[in-house]
């Protein structure tokens, strides 16, 4: 069915560009569009992962946030290095909710930072030296530490360390492994290059190289990869698996280990949850060892149906069998939930901009709650991630790419959107501007949000917001 609202988008981007300089002008109008769902038109090519215009404000980050941040940070028994100068480690210190089990700074080191803190010595020098010092200290600090990752800030490509040869050197001495990434964050234009210089460097320094163990394996062997466990969220995903009768050998990277990461090549179907950061080790695995892999989508019962079929029908008629049981027993759960918040939150208006997979992954769970999505976009999406968009959102929603701030507060102001969903950098300008606003980068401290257990959480999260008392209390512009 062809969902279509009612808002005249092209107007409303000509009217919001139209303050800008010619030559960003010419250049923003390429990265918005208003959505025609067969994407049968131009209109669908949105331009994406392209550099940054200067000076307009951009919420994107850098390749070591990517890397660093996203990618690495969450493997809880490996000492992760902020190699370079004391900032980019301190910033992005445990502020990314990757939850993890252990014990920290004895088995697991997910809420540390581990940094060289480079000096100007460090510069002029050359910090290879301090380098091999610092992982002499991590192994006799922290001796049950499974390994090391260095992950390059920006001075370190500059003066030419050479940190792969650090990294040969020491994995020799201290019998650990030792895996330099080249993260970083001058390099590619947003933190999706990270990701796919961290992807190879899982390929090249730990497939192979690293000696794993999984004892034995089962026909119902499957991994998902590309869960963070955001509050918990992989955890939850887990459960619906296992409940399905398969095994998880593997969570990749939330809440993960360097073993897991080994096992790698083990399972009889990768899960993709996020298509963005993970798709390239994915295709490596497919590739050099034959192992499909497909995507799914755990946001709301809908999606979360839909998957569930999706991955039983790549197994045997027990686990189709066992899957409808599990489906079964989770549904008056998730159709009370329905029936409870749904007249709460029918109609609302939804405006979103996160990363490069939840822009378009929620709206079904929005939808499940009646609510539409009016407007969304993505930080470092690339043009794959716009194709899959555009299914997912009625016609005429309006996507943006890579947006200003100047433009989503405009887009904003004249949308009147009832829930905004973003992340920290835009969470208080919303809320200055009397619109309800959840974060959906860090769930804003709640979760998890995937899976059975996940969906009363987002629906009880999005009414709180959406009915807050408080709102009245806030003179909203235009309204
Ligand atoms: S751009 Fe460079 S200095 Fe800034 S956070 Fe990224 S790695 Fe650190």
């Amino acid at each position: 069915m062809l969902r279509v609202i009612e808002q005249d988008t092209e107007k409303l981007i000509e009217k919001i560009i139209e303050n800008y300089p010619e030559k960003t002008k010419k250049e923003r109008k390429k990265h918005l569009i208003y959505n025609d769902p067969e994407c049968t038109s131009s209109i669908c090519q949105i331009k994406s992962n392209v550099k940054s215009r200067p000076g307009v404000m951009t919420s994107r980050g850098c390749a070591y946030a990517g890397s660093k941040g996203v990618v690495w940070g969450p493997i809880k028994d490996m000492i992760h290095i902020s190699h370079g100068p004391v900032g980019c480690g301190q910033y992005s210190w445990w502020s990314r909710r990757n939850y993890y089990t252990g014990k920290t700074g004895i088995n697991a080191f997910g809420a540390m930072h581990i940094t060289s803190d480079f000096q100007e010595n460090d510069i002029v020098f050359g910090g290879d030296k301090k380098l091999e010092q610092l992982c002499r200290e991590i192994r006799e600090i922290f001796p049950l530490a499974k390994g090391i990752s260095i992950q390059c800030e920006c001075p370190v490509g500059l003066i030419g360390d050479d940190i792969e040869s650090v990294a040969r050197k020491m994995t020799k001495e201290l019998g650990i492994p030792v895996i330099p990434v080249r993260c970083e964050g001058f390099r590619g234009i947003s933190q999706s290059l990270g990701h796919h210089i961290a992807n190879d460097s899982i390929r090249d320094w730990v497939l192979g190289k690293v000696k794993g163990i999984l004892e034995k394996e089962t026909p119902y062997d499957v991994l998902i990869l590309g869960d963070y466990n955001i509050g918990g969220e992989a955890w939850s995903s887990r459960k619906i698996l296992e409940e399905m009768g398969l095994r998880v050998i593997a969570q990749i990277p939330g809440d993960c280990t360097l073993n897991e990461l080994t096992n790698m090549p083990r399972p009889k179907l990768i899960l993709v949850h996020c298509y963005r950061s993970t798709n390239y080790i994915a295709r490596y695995l497919e590739e050099n060892f034959g192992i499909p892999w497909m995507e799914y989508n755990f946001f709301g019962p809908t999606k979360i149906y839909e998957s569930m079929r999706k991955i039983a029908k790549r197994f045997d008629d027990k686990i189709v069998e066992q899957t409808e049981r599990v489906i079964e027993r989770y549904k008056p759960l998730m159709d009370s939930v329905i029936e409870q918040y749904r007249p709460r939150l029918e109609g609302k208006r939804v405006m979103l901009y996160v990363g490069g997979l939840r822009p378009r992954h929620i709206v079904g769970a929005y939808e499940d709650l009646g609510m539409v999505v009016v407007a969304t976009g993505y930080e470092f999406a690339h043009r794959d991630d716009y194709e899959r968009t555009y299914p997912e959102l009625p016609k005429n929603s309006l996507i943006y790419d890579d947006p200003p701030h100047y433009e989503l507060e405009n887009f904003a102001d004249a949308l009147k959107p009832d829930l905004v969903g973003s992340g920290i950098k835009e969470k208080y300008v919303y809320h200055k501007m009397g619109i309800p606003f959840r974060q959906m980068h860090s769930w804003d401290y709640s979760g998890p949000y995937h899976g059975f257990d996940g969906f009363p959480v987002f629906a009880r999260d999005m009414d709180m917001a959406v009915n807050n008392p408080s709102w009245k209390l806030i003179r909203r512009k235009g309204r």
